[in-house]
C-alpha cells in the first residue's frame, strides 16, 4: 500500500503530546471536569507505547512489542476511568485496575513463554475489547450532549474495527512468533491513521462537552435561586417567552406572614432556615409539573399547569395548614410560621402571565387584610 510504518508512528506521537497539551490547558482553565485530566493521561501513555513500538521498529527486539501491548492496554483501561468520572464524577480505580491486570496479564504470559506473535495479536485484540466497552459506555450516555457524545462512541468504534482487521491479519500472517513485517501491513497502518484521527477526535469533543458542561452550569445558575434552589422570576417568564401560559393554569401567590418580625427577633439566618424549609415543604406538596418559584424576599409562587380553581384553592389550604403545623428551632426555642397565599386561574382570553400574578397578588392582599394565615382567590371584581 506504500504507506511508511514510521512517519505514522512519529504522526501519531506528535498528534498525541499535542492533543495531551490542550487537554490540559483546558483543564487547568476550569478545574471541574477531571476526565479531561484522565484523557491527558491516557494520551500520555498512548504517546509511551508509540515510542516503545519505534523501539521495536528499530531493535526488533520484542520485550518493546510487550512493553508497548501493556502500555496500550494500560491507556484504554485508564480512558475507561475517565468515562466513569465523566458520568458519575468518580474515578473507578477498582475497575480500572482489575482492566489493567486482566488485559496485560495475557500479554505478559504469551510474551514471557516465547509467543510473542500470539502476544501481540492479544494486544490488538484487548485494546479492541477495551475500547468497543468504552464506546459503548460513551453510547449510553449521549443524551446529555448527543451529537459530541455520539461522534465519541463512534470514534471509539472505529478504532476498535482497525484493531480487529489488525487481529485478522496477524492471525493469518504470524498466529504465534512475531515477524517486524507485520508492522507494514495495511492494516496496521489503517490502524494508526484511524488513531491518529479518532484521538484527535475524541479529545476535541472532550473538551466541547467540558465547556458545554460549564455553560449549562452557569445558565441553570442563572435561573435558580440560591437560598431555596428553586426556580427564580426570570426562570418563571423564560418558560413563557409570549408572556401567555395555556388556559387551565392555576396560580398561587404565597406570601410568610410576619416574616419582618420573625427576622428582626430571630436573626436572618434563622429567616433563611424557614424560608428553606418552607421551599422544601412546597415542593414535597407540588406535582412533577407544577413550577415552584421564589419570586422575591419571603414571597413565592406555585404554577399549576392543567388545574381548576378548586385543585389550586385545595393545594394552597394544603400548604397553609402544613407550613401552620411545622415548627421551627431557633436556639432551642420552637417558632412557627404562618403563609397566606392568593388563588387564580388563567381562563379562555385572560392567558397573560403578568395578569395572572397580579389576579393572585390581589387574592393574597385580600388574605393578608383579613387576618393573615389564609386563602383567598380572585374574584372578578377583585381582578
Ligand atoms: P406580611 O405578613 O404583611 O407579609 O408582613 P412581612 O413582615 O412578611 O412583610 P414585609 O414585606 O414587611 O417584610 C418582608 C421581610 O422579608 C423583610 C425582609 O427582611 C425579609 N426578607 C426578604 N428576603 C429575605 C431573605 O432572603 N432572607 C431573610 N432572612 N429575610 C428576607
Ligand atoms: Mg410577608
Ligand atoms: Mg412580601
Amino acid at each position: 500500500m506504500g504507506f511508511d510504518y514510521n512517519s505514522l508512528l512519529m504522526a501519531s506521537g506528535a498528534a498525541g503530546a499535542a492533543l495531551c497539551f490542550t487537554l490540559m490547558s483546558s483543564w487547568l482553565r476550569q478545574r471541574t471536569s477531571p476526565f479531561l485530566l484522565t484523557w491527558a493521561l491516557c494520551i500520555a501513555v498512548i504517546v509511551a507505547a508509540v515510542i516503545a513500538f519505534a523501539a521495536l521498529h528499530v531493535t526488533s527486539a520484542s520485550v518493546y512489542a510487550m512493553i508497548a501491548g501493556v502500555l496500550l492496554v494500560s491507556a484504554f483501561s485508564i480512558s475507561y476511568g475517565g468515562f466513569t468520572q465523566f458520568s458519575t464524577g468518580r474515578f473507578a480505580f477498582r475497575t480500572v485496575a482489575l482492566l489493567v491486570i486482566g488485559t496485560a496479564a495475557p500479554i505478559i504470559v504469551t510474551n514471557a513463554l516465547g509467543y510473542d506473535g500470539l502476544s501481540y495479536l492479544l494486544t490488538n485484540l484487548m485494546s479492541g475489547l477495551v475500547l468497543f466497552f468504552c464506546g459503548y459506555h460513551y453510547w449510553t450516555v449521549r443524551y446529555e450532549s448527543p451529537g459530541p457524545i455520539t461522534a465519541i462512541a463512534v470514534l471509539h468504534w472505529m478504532l476498535v474495527v482497525t484493531f480487529l482487521l489488525c487481529v485478522i491479519v496477524l492471525a493469518i500472517e504470524a498466529p504465534l512468533y512475531f515477524e517486524e513485517r507485520v508492522l507494514d501491513t495495511w492494516a496496521e497502518g489503517l490502524n494508526l491513521m484511524v488513531a491518529v484521527i479518532a484521538l484527535s477526535g475524541i479529545g476535541g469533543l472532550f473538551v466541547t462537552v467540558h465547556q458545554e458542561r460549564i455553560s449549562r452550569r452557569h445558565r441553570d445558575a442563572s435561573l435558580s435561586d440560591p437560598l431555596t434552589g428553586l426556580n427564580n422570576r426570570r426562570a418563571l417568564f423564560e418558560r413563557f417567552p409570549s408572556g401567555q401560559v395555556p388556559q387551565g393554569c392555576g396560580l398561587i401567590v404565597l406570601d410568610l406572614d410576619n416574616f419582618k418580625s420573625l427576622n428582626d427577633e430571630h436573626g436572618h439566618a434563622f429567616g433563611d432556615a424557614v424560608l428553606r424549609s418552607f421551599a422544601t415543604m412546597i415542593e414535597e406538596n407540588c406535582r412533577e409539573e407544577d413550577i415552584a418559584v421564589r419570586l422575591g424576599g419571603e414571597e413565592f409562587v406555585l404554577l399549576l399547569p392543567e388545574s381548576s380553581l378548586t385543585e389550586a384553592i385545595a393545594l394552597a389550604e394544603r400548604i397553609r395548614g402544613t407550613m401552620g403545623r411545622m415548627t421551627h428551632s431557633a436556639e432551642g426555642q420552637l417558632v412557627s410560621c404562618t403563609v397566606s397565599a392568593g388563588v387564580a386561574l388563567a381562563e379562555k382570553g385572560q392567558t397573560s402571565l403578568d395578569s395572572l400574578i397580579r389576579k393572585a397578588d390581589n387574592a393574597l392582599y385580600l388574605s393578608k387584610r383579613s387576618g393573615r394565615n389564609r386563602v383567598s382567590q380572585t374574584t372578578s371584581s377583585a381582578a
